[in-house]
């Protein structure tokens, strides 16, 4: 058993934050992946903060209140935004070499936001960061255990006592006792096929607070990225269009005209999105599916300068150079709003049990994310949730360890009754079939009668699941046990997305139902919690912190 005061679990930004912050205690930091493989380091665009002398971070939270059509809990905002000048100043004072302009940092227009705030690194800000980020880590000598999937907390009386980890490179199974355990597990986009996640997003750690007692928050708010590379889904980062690009039919017209008369192809993702989806829909795409993304117009220099990244990517996956050519953009999966109900001290219903990152729900994007807001609540709230573990940890004993030894031989039953199996159905059958279905019926336009075709669907995937079995019954690497576990947790989760999308009888964001086009704040002002009990998933709601910023109807 290993034993540290407090265990964090991701080696993304969120994770290595958190870690930073509680360096004064015993921490150690938990990744299925090497840390320099999470998500984080493929985000392109860039980190808001109000930097600028004209800019205040009041605009910042009043953007991002109304970006997330008002289901945002406004203190949380205004933690995030007062604190986000002060933490993009610190990761250039800790290493990030951003761009700049007349010695500045640089600042690019986003969607939605009404002034250029957007701080970056080329378009490889995430990768900037995260490099940044993982050298201190190893500067400050944060203990690392790699390629260790965690796939159980140990709760008892509602205190965690640690987690239980499965060790990818040996099969081993062991437990972590610790005061407290962070969660900085990243989204659960990979429940969809068109994505533009890593492959490791699954949201199992969200299923693992589920199943520990925690409530997941507003999962039916799923962010759908307007411009994603057609056919691959390689992310085309929004900073195209803050550089100026445009989006054009296939009568070459500049169509978001028709939907955001103001901010046209910087109106925020959700509304980018539903327009592109339209445009196809009704026949203006491109055969296949697709738009136009023009970016010849801003010029070889500004290209090369500013989106060396997607100028490769388009080269690379689909043989353009978008200095010569358009780039063929259809919308996809993109990023988590929901997440692990928490409070804006990182707190969870679980004493000792954080969440930070995009695994969490703090909320701070809503119904719908701005672009740019999610590497700022990755650094804002991970030092939040470091720092709060680090006090609670130092302010309590060791739980009992009997509670983990307990768990780590649960575990091991679960693991061998997988691995005893001998026939049955192979995993990734069910997983594409899981894909498809999110895919076509809790897409960008939802309605009553697909999301409950698709929730019977996934219940029909939930018990063949208990039939599935693990061909392979190797120790070392063995990653068709580990995708067949997370496949149990991303059945989960898809669960707990289509309950909330059906119950809510409005259109708010992102979850754009056409059988109830108008959002309805009367009586949908209210955040979706999800929880586990002995007769299935069940739904509560909490009502929205409003300070000042009342709900208005939301134009761009
Ligand atoms: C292509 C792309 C571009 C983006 N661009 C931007 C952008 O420009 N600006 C912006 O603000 N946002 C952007 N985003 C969103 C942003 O990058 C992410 O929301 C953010 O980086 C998430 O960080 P995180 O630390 O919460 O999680 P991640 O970086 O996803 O890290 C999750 C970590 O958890 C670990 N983990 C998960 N489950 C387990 C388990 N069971 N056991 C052990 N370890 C586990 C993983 O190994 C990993 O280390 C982008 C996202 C994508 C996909």
């Amino acid at each position: 058993m290993f034993r540290h005061d407090i265990i964090i679990v991701g080696g993304g930004l969120a994770g290595l934050r958190a870690a930073l912050a509680a360096k004064d205690a015993d921490v150690a930091v938990v990744s299925k992946v090497h840390p320099l493989r999470s998500h984080s380091v493929a985000a392109q665009g860039g980190i808001n903060a109000a930097l600028g002398s004209d800019d205040r971070w009041e605009d910042h939270a009043f953007d991002t209140i109304k970006g997330s059509d008002y289901l945002a809990d406004q203190d949380a905002v205004e933690v995030m935004c007062r604190d986000a000048p002060h933490r993009v100043i610190e990761m250039e004072h800790l290493g990030t070499l951003f761009s700049r302009v007349d010695g500045r940092i640089a600042q690019r227009p986003f969607g939605g936001a009404g002034f250029p705030r957007t701080a970056y690194a080329e378009d490889r800000t995430g990768h900037a960061l995260l490099h940044t980020m993982y050298e201190q880590a190893q500067r400050n000598g944060i203990k690392f255990y790699e390629e260790w999937f965690i796939t159980r907390l140990a709760v008892k009386n509602n205190r965690c006592a640690g987690a239980v980890g499965y060790n990818i490179a040996s099969g081993g199974i062991e437990g972590f006792l610790a005061k407290a355990v962070i969660f900085a597990t990243g989204g659960y986009g990979r429940i969809y096929r068109r994505s533009t996640n890593s492959i490791i997003n699954t949201g199992f750690g969200c299923a693992v607070a589920l199943r520990a007692g925690t409530a997941l928050e507003d999962m039916e708010f799923v962010q759908f990225h307007p411009t994603t590379l057609f056919g691959t889904n390689i992310l085309i980062t929004e900073g195209a269009r803050g550089e100026g690009g445009f989006l054009m039919n296939r009568n070459r017209e500049r169509f978001m005209q028709h939907y955001s008369p103001q901010m046209l192809e910087l109106a925020p993702r959700d509304i980018v999105a539903r327009a592109i989806q339209s445009e196809i829909n009704e026949g203006r795409g491109f055969e296949g599916g697709y738009v136009n993304l023009e970016l010849m117009h801003i010029g070889e220099r500004n290209i090369k300068e500013r989106l060396p990244g997607i100028r490769q990517i388009a080269m690379d996956f689909a043989n353009i150079d978008p200095i010569e050519m358009p780039i063929p953009v259809q919308p996809g999966q993109h990023y988590s709003m929901g997440g692990i109900a928490s409070n804006k001290d990182c707190t969870t219903s679980i004493s000792g049990f954080y969440a930070c990152g995009e695994c969490s729900c703090i909320s701070v994007h809503g119904a719908n994310r701005l672009g740019g807001n999610s590497l700022l609540e990755t650094v804002v709230f991970g030092k939040i949730a470091g720092e709060n573990a680090k006090d609670y940890a130092s302010s309590t004993g060791f739980p009992d360890s009997d509670i983990i030894e307990r768990a780590v031989e649960e575990e091991k039953r679960t693991i061998s009754n997988l691995l005893g199996r001998e026939e049955g159905e192979v995993f990734f059958k069910i997983r594409d079939e899981l894909k498809d279905e999110m895919d076509e019926k809790v897409g960008i336009f939802r309605n009553e009668q697909k999301l409950i075709l698709a929730l019977g669907k996934i219940r029909e995937l939930r018990q063949r699941f208990r039939n599935v079995y693990v061909r392979d019954k190797g120790t070392a690497f063995n990653q068709e046990l580990v995708n067949v576990i997370e496949l149990d947790g991303m059945l989960e989760i898809s669960e707990a997305v289509c309950l909330g999308a059906i119950a809510r009888k409005e259109s708010r964001g992102s979850h754009f139902r056409t059988d109830y086009p108008s959002r309805d704040d009367e009586n949908w002002l209210k955040h979706t919690l999800v929880t586990l009990t002995p007769e299935g998933m069940k739904l509560d709601y909490r009502s929205v912190n409003v300070t000042k910023y009342e709900p208005k109807p939301r134009e761009y």
